[in-house]
């Protein structure tokens, strides 16, 4: 797959399900939660949807002549039926439960197609039934991107919503107040096409809803540049020359009343500093000021935007970062401050955020996690990673000590969420950490069974290792062996004689 295709946005849909008789003040939707499974916003709240299949273009929309609309709407349609067994077609009202769960089978096990199962039942969709209320584009940080239309739907009088297996965890109508409010109190996280709506319903059904969801400047199809998963952590991806799958660096713009941080200023793109610097003036004019520029590790595509943010804030802003960052950017970055294991770096004003530094090698020595224990938030730079792969390339990287930091990670209370370097947020933190734990133990044992088997230079045990990995990827998979064999040397697993990779 090319990167040009992998990263071009999906046509999605979704449904945005209005309970039936909702009060028009305090309008009650269906929100689910996505599986803790799933790659992509594995364990957020959103609503039902996902992406165009190829049959719902087939499908005749009544009183909708536009083909993109068209397909939209019978996706959002068929998605809503498939993940909440609701069947948002005219004529379903005289079918029983009994008729419409048989439908439901005929359409999973694929007996019907979506657009022949409504023929043959003589169901419609009809245009009037969902009200359009925007599209959002996911933002180009991520290698998964859609673009997705909105739709509210009321729910017929007669069907009653409930998750069906698969995709999602578990959903229930909400009051979209009480949502939005849970989201406020970083309860739940959610993308901010689904906070937009949340936070719209819950103004009041009323003669200018659309207006008000359509009056947000990315439900146009623009992708926001700030994404604020959780309450005060805005996320704000900048496009740097990073490793592949990543195109952008996650910026981090921690803030309250008083006061802003920056972790990982990484882009030495003038336009992406100035659109960052930008960001930053908005929040210093609703009467803020920088506190400190933090740095996670020292590696390019994360202080790239450094010594221009700096210039652009003023030089009483500080730079902080682990001594072992601090000194390989010795004349490149001037680092003002040094931050210890354990040291803690609280923000002035409210909401009262205190980050504790944590002091993780592994993938840089001198790398630097930020956990704030009221949230259960981890900042984790390049530890963990919400695309791509981590890369230990020695010296730098030391496979050893990064099994150690995740495993300190792991070991936290209560995490909630992962803010990573790259890609999206990670709302299934403990899930994520076993899956990174146990991909590199898996890897150590292959290696030490190619090493056994003779293996004996690192292209050799790639051969043999990394037949997952693509033939481009194999110099860097070769980096990763290195550092794989030298922890098993220091774990006394292996010995190296001069000549061979023994078990010792
Ligand atoms: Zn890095």
């Amino acid at each position: 797959m090319s990167l040009r295709s992998a990263t071009a946005p999906k046509d999605a849909a979704a449904i945005i399900l209005l309970r039936h008789d909702t009060d028009p003040l305090n309008p009650e939707v269906f929100l689910i939660k996505r599986s803790e499974k799933l790659a992509f916003l594995g364990g957020f709240y959103a609503f039902p949807g996902g992406q165009f299949d190829p049959a719902d273009t087939e499908v005749n929309v009544e009183g909708c002549s536009d083909r993109d609309s068209a397909a939209a709407i019978s996706c959002a349609a068929r998605e809503l039926f498939e993940e909440l067994g609701v069947l948002a077609a005219q004529g379903s009202e005289t079918l029983t439960k009994g008729q419409r769960a048989s439908l439901f089978d005929d359409l999973e096990s694929g007996r019907m197609s979506w657009p022949g199962l409504l023929n043959h039942y003589g169901l419609h969709l009809h245009a009037n039934d969902f009200t359009f209320v925007g599209r959002w584009v996911t933002p180009p940080f991520s290698v998964r991107r859609f673009d997705t239309w909105f739709f509210l739907y009321k729910c017929p009088a007669k069907q009653e919503p409930r998750v069906i297996q698969g995709e999602l965890e578990s959903g229930e109508w909400t009051h979209a107040e009480e949502a939005s409010e849970r989201w406020q109190r970083s309860e739940i996280l959610a993308v901010p096409p689904t906070l937009h709506a949340l936070k719209t319903l819950s103004k009041g059904i009323n003669a200018d809803l659309v207006d008000r969801f359509l009056s947000n400047p990315h439900a146009h199809g623009e992708p926001a540049r700030r994404i604020e998963f959780q309450p005060n952590y805005i996320c704000f991806p900048v496009r740097t020359p990073t490793k592949p799958p990543a195109t952008h660096t996650n910026c981090y713009l921690i803030y309250t009343s008083r006061q802003i941080l920056v972790i990982d200023p990484g882009s030495p793109y003038e336009d992406e500093q100035q659109a960052l610097a930008a960001s930053i003036d908005e929040l210093r004019r609703e009467g803020r000021t920088v506190g400190e520029i933090v740095l996670t590790h020292m590696h390019p595509d994360h202080v790239g935007g450094v010594n221009a943010l700096r210039q652009h804030l003023g030089p009483e802003v500080k730079v902080a970062a682990h001594r072992l960052t601090a000194e390989p950017l010795s004349g490149a970055i001037r680092v003002d401050r040094l931050i210890e294991e354990g040291e803690l770096i609280a923000l002035s004003g409210s909401p009262s955020i205190v980050l504790s530094a944590m002091h993780t090698p592994g993938h840089a020595r001198g790398h630097l996690c930020f956990y704030e224990e009221r949230t259960g938030t981890l900042i984790s730079g390049d530890n963990i990673v919400g695309l791509g792969s981590v890369l230990i390339d020695p010296p730098e990287g030391n496979m050893r000590d990064y099994l150690e930091s995740l495993r300190r990670m792991r070991s936290l209370p209560n995490l909630s969420v992962i803010f990573g370097g790259h890609g999206p947020a990670i709302a299934n933190p403990y899930k994520k950490l076993d899956e990174y734990i146990s991909h590199r133990l898996k890897r150590e044992q292959k290696i030490l069974e190619a090493v056994t088997d003779g293996a004996q230079t690192p292209e050799e045990i790639v051969a043999r290792v990394y037949t997952d990995v693509a033939p481009a990827a194999h110099a860097m998979a070769e980096r990763a062996v290195l550092a794989h064999l030298e922890k098993l040397i220091q774990d006394g697993t292996i010995n190296h004689d001069g000549q061979a990779w023994r078990i010792a």
